[in-house]
């Protein structure tokens, strides 16, 4: 049977190699079983009519009952249209016929209760229906079901195929062919989640009689189709780490031993424990590590990622931290270098602005196992940097490097470097498990004690004097402020303008000698960005004016309030990154999201958000909810994963029960070679080699 469903799209009744050529680029319907996994995305009830008085809104679909009269034809006889009053107990409407007119008169019968059903438009002030589908009230089937409706473009509208052409299509496929489509899942599983068969499911999506046939086949089909998605990523993490070898760091070593007795400034959080356990676990077993670690700004992922590195060092294997800018890879260098200063362990640090002349020593002592540690930017990556042998990488702020870009960290050695991949972006549950299924996750969710949590106020445009009140006491008690801008590609010059004419407003408000004002952005040199970000950070400007090149990493812990300017230009995540950058001190710190009055729902929601809450887990899963998975994870990431029928941002409980019978299911079973799995087995080995490249990361 699974032949009749890769039969060409193009043999089946109407539908021809045009047509063919089309559904294939439109909609990637190549075969008879492309079209039958192509699901409606609603449905209307047939059994509802709604009232020529009380339609709706344009564009919907309505179902009424009435009578036709006054059938004519009008217009030029270039243009010649037929048109038709329709009635019912509430009112009138138009009906109009484009095309067909001549046969379509014939055809009607002057007084005779119709259903109809069609688009609702609004045409020269009248409610009209655009050629109806009229069925005699006599030959309207009892059992009147639900109408599909399914996604189509304009091209294909053109070539007939709406949502009404494709439906036809389905239906030719149902009567023309008797489809009987294989079980996968085994029996234990079908009861266990309740589920109606795969086949059951099929037409019910397709041709429902009732709400309770959409819901079956929907959750049935949902949960297959996020069933197989965790099944095969657990299947390849557990080859992925079979199959790669790891280097083994079998001591703790002196210089954690060290480090930990002298130089650790502060007692670990318990999530900082538990997640160098979790990393020394992996250190331990040989085979190769990649592991995301997710936690908030602030949360001390650095000195993680530090012992980590002296793990490695202590096994005597070099380590190298990756930043995304020079600004942070400076940081880090100063942050680790003040750590392990009384420790005997060399550090080096390389970025962009390194001198040609002092690379070259660089290199030879990188390369003769002289430097222990490298930080640095993206230049850790060009060809010249060699190292002795590397057993360890982190990538910091990962949403900044691409994949290929990680994946050349690979090439430098045979066996390829443990990975720790550190993220401030927290993603949601239900996206970690599916994006990153095959990785092993960290979570630190704890912040480290002491913080005083920060102050987020939502203020209109009008506030600003008592802004600048607001201002001028936290300088006077000696914080610095933030002030940021949106600079975003699109409207660049305009955001331009109002940077420079907010630093402006700033300097005449808060004027020399008694304040300094430091501005930051894209278009300023390496050199004169980086003078003005020292002055900034050495407590020598009051304010910093910026546009979000501060968003990632930077660490000043006397600054105490975050002004974001037009803050509803703001995605979620990018509030949250820039609000991490204040309350980093001891200090009381405040994020002030100023905004007009005029905010779409969404720029609400995202302003009552970040007031209400400063988890970043729960802030990932909102802009989830507003913005879905596509957007979320960059389209990279999304092309890969392509779903039919699941919404990530919807269906989270489906995914947590579809992932829990997915791990049982390998826990009893690990090679699926139980008779009952049979099915399941060969499904999985085709979808395993359908996507060959699937996850790879690092
Ligand atoms: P992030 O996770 O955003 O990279 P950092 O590593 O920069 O966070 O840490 C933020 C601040 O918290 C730093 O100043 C760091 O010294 C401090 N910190 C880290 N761990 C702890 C801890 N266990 N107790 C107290 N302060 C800590
Ligand atoms: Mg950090």
């Amino acid at each position: 049977m699974s032949e009749l469903l890769q039969t060409p799209i193009e043999f089946l009744k109407g539908v021809g190699p045009q047509r063919a050529q089309l559904l294939q680029k439109e909609l990637g319907i190549f075969t008879y079983g492309d079209l039958l996994h192509t699901y409606p995305y609603r449905y209307l009830d047939r059994s509802i009519y709604h009232k020529c008085s009380e339609l709706p809104y344009i564009d919907s679909y309505v179902q009424l009952v009435g009578t036709i009269d006054n059938i004519k034809e009008v217009g030029t006889a270039r243009f010649k249209r037929l048109s038709a009053r329709f009635t019912d107990s509430t009112g009138s409407i138009e009906f109009i016929w484009f095309q067909g007119g001549q046969w379509i008169k014939q055809m009607l019968v002057a007084g005779l209760p119709y259903q109809a059903f069609g688009k609702a438009k609004v045409i020269n002030g009248v409610w009209t229906i655009p050629h109806p589908e009229l069925t005699p009230m006599n030959e309207v089937s009892k059992k009147a079901g639900f109408q599909p409706f399914y996604s189509s473009t304009e091209k294909l509208n053109q070539k007939g195929l709406n949502t009404k052409g494709i439906e036809k299509l389905v239906q030719h496929l149902f009567f023309q062919h008797d489809i009987q489509t294989k079980e996968f899942l085994p029996e234990h599983i079908i009861k266990e989640q309740e589920l109606i068969s795969r086949s059951e499911a099929l037409k019910k999506i397709h041709r429902p009689n009732n709400e309770i046939d959409i819901k079956q086949a929907r959750f049935r089909l949902k949960f297959e189709e996020l069933f197989f998605l965790q099944l095969e990523m657990l299947i390849r993490k557990g080859t992925r780490i079979q199959a790669i070898k790891g280097h083994v760091f079998e001591q703790s070593g002196e210089l954690l031993n060290q480090f930990y007795a002298h130089h650790l400034p502060f007692e670990l959080t318990n999530a900082q424990k538990r997640v160098i356990k979790e990393i020394r676990k992996d250190f331990l077993k040989g085979h190769h590590m990649n592991r995301l670690l997710q936690g908030d700004v602030g949360s001390g992922k650095t000195l993680v990622a530090l012992i980590a590195m002296l793990i490695a060092v202590g096994n005597r294997f070099q380590a190298c931290i990756m930043a995304p800018t020079e600004i942070l890879a400076n940081q880090h260098y100063e942050t680790i270098r003040e750590l392990v200063k009384d420790i005997d362990i060399k550090l080096a640090l390389l970025t962009g602005s390194t001198k040609k002349a002092a690379r070259i020593p660089l290199f030879d002592a990188l390369e003769k196992g002289e430097i222990n540690i490298l930080i640095g930017t993206h230049a850790l990556l060009e060809d010249p940097v060699q190292f002795h042998n590397l057993g360890f990488v982190v990538i910091d702020e990962q949403h900044r490097f691409g994949v290929a870009q990680r994946g050349k960290m690979w090439r430098k050695n045979s066996i390829p470097p443990h990975i720790l991949v550190m993220t401030a972006t927290p993603i949601p549950r239900t996206l970690a498990m599916t994006f990153y299924g095959d990785l092993d996750v960290s979570v630190i969710d704890e912040l480290p004690p002491g913080r005083k949590p920060i102050s987020t106020i939502h203020r209109f445009d009008s506030h600003r004097l008592a802004l600048f009140g607001f201002m001028r006491k936290e300088i006077a008690l000696g914080r610095q402020i933030y002030i940021v801008y949106p600079l975003i590609k699109e409207s660049e010059k305009l955001d331009f303008n109002n940077l420079m004419d907010g630093f402006e407003a700033i300097s005449r408000s808060f004027p020399m000698p008694e304040y300094q004002v430091s501005i930051v952005h894209g278009k300023m040199k390496p050199d004169a960005k980086e003078y003005e970000m020292q002055r900034f950070i050495k407590g020598e400007t009051h304010i910093m004016v910026a546009t979000t090149v501060i968003e990632v990493g930077v660490n000043v812990p006397n600054a105490s309030v975050m002004i974001i300017e037009s803050a509803e230009r703001f995605g979620l995540a990018q509030l949250h990154q820039l609000r991490g950058r204040v309350g980093r001190g001891a200090e009381k710190s405040y994020c002030i999201l100023m905004t007009g009055y005029e905010l779409s729902k969404e720029a609400k929601k995202r302003m009552g958000t970040m007031v209400a809450t400063s988890d970043g887990f729960e802030i990932a899963e909102v802009d989830l909810q507003l913005r879905g998975p596509g957007d979320l994870m960059g389209t990279q990431q999304s092309g890969i994963l392509e779903l039919k029928i699941a919404d990530l941002s919807k269906d989270g409980e489906i995914v947590n029960s579809a992932r829990e019978t997915a791990k049982q299911l390998i826990e009893n079973d690990p090679d699926l070679l139980l008779p009952a799995h049979q099915k399941l087995r060969e499904k999985v080995i085709t979808l395993l080699k359908e996507r060959p490249n699937w996850g790879t990361i690092g």
